[in-house]
């Protein structure tokens, strides 16, 4: 068997794997890293666009005020104090260095808008990358270029570990089997989202209904082999819940302008019972609006009726759809807070109900039936809606009076499912403020490491909205493991 020897193994060549690597090898450390696909990057490249950042030299010289102790208090705030605060700490705290290792490294930043309507009023902090595909590849050149060596289409197939000895991986590079030996693993390797059993035991919605977004190769190699070493993975069952999705039945790859802006717009939405649930202009933020979905059940129905779709047909309404700053923002277009006329409405809706996401009814007892609700319910919940929309206050849950434009009067009426979507999992195996793994009792398991979607800590129950903070965990969680990783050797 091929044997190679390294200081320092990194699982998984994602935003937190590259970012131990690199900062591993810029500090002599010797490194392999060990990547699943046969391209690098993870989600952190092909999905992420920025990350978060407090107090970075970005923001002073745009005249943001927003420092690491404004983001640890509403971090802070955010999660209860159920989070891990060390950690938190260390994360917001090398949190603006970040940015500027980032852009020496090759991947540039800037400071954009943030990037979801509801948070316009909050100081920027979303670092949007700049030729992200090329600044990533740059950072691999770096890596290698400081003598580390990443191995694709290569995965860890056991681990011989004791405390102290040097530690033996059995890994597998594309049918080869070979033997690493080394004194430190750093497992970057993205979370479980793609490990249907485990999502299954750890989600507490039917997996029916999420759409996963996340990284499919993430399959919680990692996760499992320091849980069977003894870490604590009481942290496991936090989902990056993350707006709502339509969906087909049948087609994966199903997409459909007119009813994708639709989902992200404030219409009337109606939980699994039939009942209006919240103030539906919590569309405008992603965090909140997939929380609000996942904790319904895994779903609601966004309704129409005719004279709506009428409308939608032939005007244009200034309504902004919720996903337009981001895309407005990477493409550095102007805003136009409108959405429409939607010319092919009858068709995309007869699109959604023929790809099994969408149903009509001729009535309110038909709509009842096609969706198995209690027709007196739905009557019910139609009745307070269009008295809520006629008297332009939503008593019930507050929702801005701009969006009462819409009442629900007259068949057929159309009921489209959006579904809970996830970017991934961000619970993972207990971490200090180094971002060493812990064992049950709280004890560091030497020499072993977690960084990113594999760590928990940083989250309580779900994802905050400070706009950018999971890739900013990834980074600075990867950069700290590397770096401690490397002074640990020299002691
Ligand atoms: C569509 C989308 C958009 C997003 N946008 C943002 C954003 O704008 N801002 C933000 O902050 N966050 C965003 N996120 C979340 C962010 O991408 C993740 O939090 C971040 O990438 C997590 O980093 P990671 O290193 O843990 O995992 P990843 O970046 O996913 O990397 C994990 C890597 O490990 C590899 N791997 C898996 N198993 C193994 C194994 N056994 N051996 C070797 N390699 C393995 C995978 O192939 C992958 O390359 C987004 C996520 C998605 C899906």
């Amino acid at each position: 068997m091929n044997e190679l020897q390294t200081d320092i193994v990194v699982v998984g060549a994602g935003a937190s794997g590259i970012g131990a690597s690199l900062a591993a090898s810029e500090n002599g450390g010797k490194v392999i890293l060990l990547e699943k696909g046969d391209k690098f990057g993870g989600a952190g490249m092909f999905g992420a666009q920025g990350l978060f950042a407090a107090g970075s030299k970005l923001q002073k010289q745009n005249g943001i005020d927003y420092s690491p102790s404004d983001a640890y208090k509403e971090m802070l705030n955010y999660t209860h104090y159920r989070s891990n605060t060390r950690l938190t700490k260390a994360i917001i705290n090398k949190s603006a260095d970040t940015i500027d290792w980032l852009a020496k490294n090759g991947l540039q930043t800037e400071l954009v808008n943030n990037t979801q309507e509801v948070h316009q009023e909050h100081p920027r902090v979303y670092h949007q990358y700049i030729d992200k595909f090329d600044g990533f590849q740059k950072l691999m050149n770096n890596f290698t270029n400081n003598g580390g060596q990443l191995l694709t289409k290569t995965v860890v197939e056991s681990i011989n570990y004791s405390a102290d000895n040097s530690i033996k991986l059995i890994i597998n590079q594309d049918g080869d089997s070979k033997q690493i030996t080394c004194s430190k693993v750093i497992f970057s390797d993205g979370g479980y989202v793609g490990n249907q059993e485990m999502v299954d035991k750890y989600l507490t919605i039917n997996s029916k209904d999420l759409y996963s977004m996340g990284e499919r190769k993430a399959t919680g190699d990692g996760i499992k082999m320091l849980t069977e070493l003894g870490a604590d993975n009481s942290g496991l069952g936090v989902f990056e819940n993350h707006a709502a999705s339509v969906v087909s039945k049948t087609d994966p790859k199903w997409h459909n302008n007119t009813i994708f802006s639709l989902t992200n717009l404030p219409f009337l939405w109606l939980n699994r019972r039939g009942e209006r649930f919240v103030n539906e202009d919590i569309v405008y933020d992603f965090a909140l609006w997939g929380n609000t979905t996942y904790t319904n059940g895994g779903y609601y129905y966004f309704v129409l009726d005719q004279p709506t779709i009428d409308y939608l047909k032939n005007n244009q309404l200034n309504w902004t759809d919720s996903f337009e700053r981001t895309f407005k923002t990477l493409s550095h277009d102007p805003m136009t807070h409108a959405i429409g006329p939607f010319e092919n409405i009858d068709s995309d809706l007869q699109e959604a109900i023929d790809q099994g996401a969408a149903v009509c009814g001729e009535s309110i007892e038909d709509l009842a039936e096609k969706l198995n609700l209690d027709p007196t319910i739905l009557e019910k919940n139609f009745e307070q809606y269009n008295h809520v929309v006629s008297e332009k206050t939503d008593s019930d849950f507050g929702k801005d009076s701009e969006f009462l434009k819409f009442n629900i009067s007259k068949a057929p009426f159309y009921a489209i499912k959006a579904q809970s979507t996830t970017l991934g999992t961000i619970g993972g195996i207990s971490v200090d403020d180094k971002l060493h793994a812990l064992k049950t009792d709280g004890q560091v398991l030497p020499n072993l490491f977690v960084t990113g979607n594999n760590a928990s800590g940083m989250y309580d129950t779900s994802y905050p909205t400070l706009e950018g903070i999971s890739c900013a965990f990834a980074w600075n969680s990867g950069r700290i493991a590397g770096e401690t990783a490397v002074n640990e050797l020299k002691k």
